[in-house]
């Protein structure tokens, strides 16, 4: 299965990512967490994206392109993939359809976990993971980076007819169940 985990800063994309990583037994291929691996290892790519993450930005689309194709390039992927945080603008998802196309392949779901943005900034604010962007100007930042230019994703795949709603409000047990009726019956 192909599927697209989407939504807004703090929805829960890597947390239900992993859970469905492990109960559907697909890789998850996470750009925000590819990111932060770079800046840790101090490699080209993280020397580049550092002080963007830091900021609340968005990395450039070829950047961020060409590094979602090298790495479903990898073997571990033939079978499917979770995508968590990515496609994130509108050219992002074209070039991403096009991929699919050029491979003969189709996404199985696109879930857009829908969460209030007053929830959002709680949420983010009251995990401790230490990342440098999760205080609450660049938290601000971040959702407004989002309805200008991520929120334009979800029309992109209404209109394709894999589009489904998933309500991010609850235990991560709650939200799981919703994300597990919804993949079972597009298997
Ligand atoms: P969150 O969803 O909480 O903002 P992510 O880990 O998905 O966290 O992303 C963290 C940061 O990594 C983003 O603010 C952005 O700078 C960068 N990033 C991740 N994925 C993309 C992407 N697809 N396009 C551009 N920038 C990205």
């Amino acid at each position: 299965m192909r599927i697209i985990l989407f939504g807004p800063p703090g929805a829960g994309k890597g947390t239900q990512a992993k859970l469905i990583e492990k109960e559907f037994n697909i890789p998850q291929l996470s750009t925000g967490d590819m990111f932060r691996a770079a800046i840790r290892n101090q490699t080209e790519l993280g020397k580049k994206v550092k002080n963007i993450l830091d900021s609340g930005q968005l990395v450039p689309d070829e950047t961020v392109v060409e590094l979602v194709e090298e790495a479903l390039n990898d073997e571990k992927y033939v079978n499917g993939y979770i995508l968590d945080g990515f496609p994130r603008t509108v050219p992002q998802a074209r070039a991403f359809d096009e991929r699919l196309k050029r491979n003969g392949r189709k996404l199985n779901a696109f879930l857009s976990l829908e969460v209030p943005d007053e929830e959002l900034m709680k949420r983010i604010l009251s995990r401790a993971e230490g990342r440098s962007d999760d205080t609450p100007e660049k938290v601000k930042v971040r959702l407004e980076v989002y309805n200008e230019e991520t929120a334009p994703v979800l029309n992109f795949y209404k209109q394709k007819g894999v589009f489904q709603e998933i309500n991010g409000l609850g235990t991560v047990d709650e939200i799981f169940e919703r994300i597990k009726t919804v993949l079972n019956k597009t298997r």
